[in-house]
């Protein structure tokens, strides 16, 4: 997609620490980080949400997932992590190509929702 800023970043049209790639996925910095370590793992080609989820994007979708844990670990979230993949408006999806974040650190996240939402 041509003026998706991920893609632009897959293409090195947007400069990112490249802190793991191979054939299926990018993994950078977050640049607004929520926590100690605070990561993005994107399929290289464009997939707008989990809504737009395909079979033919499940090999992407399953290299972020077995990649997460040593990406956290090595990049220093060595007890426990957070994934979270945002969709759509109710979701605050700010950029439309998938991206998970994995979120760590050494201290305990805060709670996943906040009160307000809980149960809502
Ligand atoms: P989301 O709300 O899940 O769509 O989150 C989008 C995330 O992308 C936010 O956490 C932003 O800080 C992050 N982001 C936006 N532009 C860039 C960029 N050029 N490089 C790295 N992260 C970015
Ligand atoms: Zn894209």
């Amino acid at each position: 997609m041509q003026n998706c800023i991920f893609c632009k970043i897959v293409r090195g049209e947007i400069p990112a620490k490249r802190v793991y790639e191979d054939d299926l996925i990018l993994v950078f910095p977050d640049i607004q980080p929520q926590a100690p370590v605070h990561l993005l793992a994107i399929p290289k080609t464009h997939v707008a949400t989990l809504y737009d989820a395909a079979p033919e994007h499940e090999p992407a979708f399953g290299r972020m997932l077995a990649k997460a844990g040593g990406l956290a670990r090595e990049n220093g979230a060595t007890e426990g992590f957070r994934t979270i993949i945002n969709t759509g408006k109710v979701g605050h999806q700010e950029v439309y190509h998938v991206h998970m974040h994995i979120l760590g650190g050494s201290q305990p996240l805060g709670r996943m929702l906040s009160k307000r939402l809980e149960g809502g």
